[in-house]
């Protein structure tokens, strides 16, 4: 399905996001890869971060560039702060400018709170929301010089709802919308835009580990009565990075098929 996809798959030099740049985190699988794919295809220029799966963010970009456009894979490790100042500068030195950061990198290590271990708390706080503090960090500077940006955390609705033996994931994704809330106070007098996207059960290899039971039991609690795709989250993500929601910042959008209202 993901090769009828690519296939169908343009990038065009006009498109609405010609001329600007976007980094992607942890772009090489999942929603990250349709994150990527639908970025290019609006005409940026899409850099796939990856940790662990090089050969399939190097595959990500050359999707992107047999499409017609420019896609770049870029490894780093998110959850490494002085990684992440190196990956801003290389940015910045081959493009001299980022306009659309989308921090997706993300994992879980589910556990009950009694048995959640110490290392599996602090992994999952390291990636999830200290990776997406350590970009911004990094990359704020030039999206303040630039006044103008679009920063965009992909949350969950586990950050929202909270969900038993995910303590550590949902206090990630809850830290993310309030880190997403306080740098969009921060950024906001300068034209740049901070935004949230919680999405609800969607179907990557993240979901794929999960038992027959906790999906039955998840999509007994999704109105729409499907778990969603990369898609359905690629396509809120591309409306915040456009410039059809330049006034919209602070917020965080749930694309869960109506699980969390
Ligand atoms: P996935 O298929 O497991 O992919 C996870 C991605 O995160 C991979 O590309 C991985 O890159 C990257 N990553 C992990 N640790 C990283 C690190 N230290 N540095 C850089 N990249 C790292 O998961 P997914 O379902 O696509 O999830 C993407 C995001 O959506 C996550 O933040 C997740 O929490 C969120 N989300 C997912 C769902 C869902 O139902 N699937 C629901 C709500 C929210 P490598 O393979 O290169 O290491």
């Amino acid at each position: 399905m993901e090769k009828e996809a690519a296939e169908k798959r343009t990038c065009p030099s006009g498109g609405e996001l010609a001329g600007k740049v976007a980094l992607v985190t942890g772009a090489g699988r999942g929603i990250g890869r349709s994150i990527a794919l639908t970025l290019a295809e609006m005409g940026a220029v899409v850099l796939v971060n990856y940790n662990g799966s090089r050969e399939r963010a190097l595959e990500v970009a050359a999707e992107i560039e047999k499409a017609g456009g420019q896609g770049e894979a870029i490894g780093c490790d998110v959850s490494d702060y002085d990684a992440c100042g190196k990956m801003a500068e290389e940015v910045i030195r081959k493009y001299a400018r980022l306009d659309i950061l989308v921090n997706n990198a993300g994992i879980t290590k589910d556990n009950l709170i009694l048995r959640m271990t110490e290392a599996e708390y602090d992994r999952v706080l390291d990636t999830n929301l200290k990776g997406a503090f350590n970009t911004i960090r990094h990359f704020s500077r030039y999206f303040l010089k630039q006044r103008s940006g679009k920063i965009i955390n992909i949350s969950s609705v586990t950050g929202v709802m909270g969900n038993a033996g995910q303590a550590n994931y949902a206090a990630s994704k809850a830290g993310l919308i309030g880190l997403t809330k306080s740098v969009a106070r921060e950024l906001a007098g300068r034209g740049v835009c901070v935004n949230a996207v919680a999405p609800g059960f969607i179907n990557t290899e993240m979901t794929d580990a999960l038992n027959e039971k906790v999906r039955e039991n998840m999509l007994a609690a999704i109105p729409m009565g499907r778990m969603g795709s990369g898609e359905d989250v690629a396509g809120l993500v591309a409306f915040l990075a456009g410039g059809r929601s330049d006034y919209i910042t602070g917020q965080v959008i749930c694309v869960d098929g109506g699980m969390a209202m």
